[in-house]
This record gives C-alpha cells, structure tokens and sequence, in this order.
C-alpha cells in the first residue's frame, strides 16, 4: 500500500502543525498490564478513534506487521527522524527507542479522528510540553505479582527481558503522579468499559485520582516487600533500589 511506509522522507514539520483541538489522549501502561489488548478493541470498536503508529528500534515480535504495530527501523533511520525534527516525542524504553511521528498525527487529524497515543511516561511528558490540552490515562495491573504473571504469561520476551520490563514497570508506576486518570485492569470486560466510558462517552473512570494515586502507592510498596516478588530479585539477581523513585 502506497502509505505503508515509514514517515522517513517526508517533509520537516513541527508541532505548530498539531491541531491541538482535536483532543488527544494519551494511554500508558507498564509493559504487560493490558494497555495493548484494551486499545486494540477500542479502535476496533470506535473507527473515530486511530491508534498512532510509533516508530521504533526494537526487533518486530512474530505476528507483529511493520506499519501496523509499529513502524520497524534501524537506529540510522530513527536518528534521521530526529535529525529532521519528525518527531512528536520520543524516548528510550527498554533499551530500544521509541517515538511518535508528527506526520502519523497528522495524518490521523486529517481525516477528522481522535488520536490515541501509546506512549510511555517520558513520551508524556514531552507530550504535555507541546499539547498541554492532551489527556493522559494510566491503566495500571491490580498487583504486581499480577503484572509478572502477565509478562509471563505473553512468552515474547526471555526471562531476562521479563525481569527488565517487570523492574522498569517500578520505575514507571513511580511516576504516577502525571496522569490524569487511572483504570485498574483487573477483570478485563470492566476495564475496556472504563476506557470507552472516558475515550468515548467523557466518562471520568471509576478511581478517582486520589484513589489512583492510592493504588499506585500499593503497587511500589508489593514490589518492595511482597514475598514472592522478593524470591525473584534473589533468582534475578537485581535489587530494588537500583531505580529511580
Ligand atoms: P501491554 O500492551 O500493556 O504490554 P498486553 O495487552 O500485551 O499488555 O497484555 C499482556 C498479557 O496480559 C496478554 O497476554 C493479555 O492477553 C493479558 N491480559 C490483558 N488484560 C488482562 C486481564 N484483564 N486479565 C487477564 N489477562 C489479561
Ligand atoms: P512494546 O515493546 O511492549 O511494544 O512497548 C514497550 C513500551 O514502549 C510501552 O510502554 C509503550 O508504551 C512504549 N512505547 C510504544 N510506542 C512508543 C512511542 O512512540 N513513544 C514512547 N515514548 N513510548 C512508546
């Protein structure tokens, strides 16, 4: 298809070129809470609403297609992204970069529809600088030794990657505080609700913020002390405080 290809040889374009009132939302979620699976059926559901489709370094997972998924490249052609000032955001996550093209937002604009973002909390971040009308959701697991049975679960990644993606959900989960709504994907249905009620009918979700902001206190305090998560740090090698908090 003539635009399946990565956003490489376009134009240089800046932020002035996003139309920040056609809202943007913004969903993070550490690696394995859901956030996939939920958005997926979202833009499934609701054709006015277009996933962006980021750009990233990392190597494509069996049953991911390039410009579906993500778009695939090489550390050479992220840099010229960059170089040309192509990029809405971006950051390194997991030890692969990963950014959203100004074009692919546009491109989602253009044809009247509300853009999501699956981003990280440092793409966020880089987000609200530029879009500060944009709003940012934080789907979080009901509990870490929930969230590592998930990783787990997915078989995409080594155990060594399992680990990585499950310490760096800490690091992630630490920085609460900059979103503005919070779903806990505990049972599935409940929570695609949730996320259609805030997406599609401007439904505030069912935490408050400050029960959100509760929960994610929780979730730092079991991947401190619960017992089991404490056996992998040993069999892992890795201790909790090497993060950032
Ligand atoms: P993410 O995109 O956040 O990394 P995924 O959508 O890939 O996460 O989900 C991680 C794994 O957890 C997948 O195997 C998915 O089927 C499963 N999963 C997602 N939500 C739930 C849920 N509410 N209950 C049980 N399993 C879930
Ligand atoms: P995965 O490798 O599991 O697909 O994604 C790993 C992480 O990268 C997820 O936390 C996801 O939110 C983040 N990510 C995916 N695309 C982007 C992007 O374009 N920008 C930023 N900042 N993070 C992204």
């Amino acid at each position: 298809m003539a635009n399946k290809r990565p956003h490489l040889e376009s134009d240089i374009v800046t932020h002035a070129s996003i139309n920040a009132a056609s809202h943007i939302y913004v969903v993070s979620a550490p690696s394995g809470t859901g956030k996939t699976t939920l958005n997926r059926r979202l833009i499934a559901e609701h054709p006015q609403i277009k996933l962006s489709v980021s750009h990233t370094t990392r190597a494509q997972r069996v049953g991911e297609r390039n410009g579906d998924h993500y778009w695939f490249v090489t550390p050479a052609e992220f840099q010229a992204l960059l170089d040309k000032h192509a990029m809405l955001e971006y950051a390194n996550v997991h030890g692969a970069y990963y950014g959203t093209s100004l074009p692919e937002v546009e491109r989602i604009q253009g044809k009247g529809c509300t853009v999501l973002l699956e981003i990280d909390v440092q793409g966020w971040l880089q987000v609200h600088k530029k879009i500060p009308s944009a709003t940012a959701l934080f789907i979080v697991p009901p509990s870490m030794l929930t969230l590592w049975k998930r990783l787990s679960a997915r078989k995409t990644d080594t155990p060594e990657q399992t680990w990585k993606r499950f310490r760096n959900a800490q690091a992630e989960i630490a920085q609460c505080e900059y979103f503005h709504h919070f779903i806990v994907n505990d049972v599935l249905e409940a929570a695609y609700e949730e996320l259609e009620n805030l997406l599609v009918k401007k439904i505030a979700p069912l935490l408050s913020p400050a029960q959100g902001l509760a929960h994610c206190r929780k979730l730092l305090q079991e991947f401190d002390a619960d017992p089991q998560i404490q056996q992998l740090k040993v069999q892992y090698g890795a201790s909790s405080t090497a993060l950032p908090r």
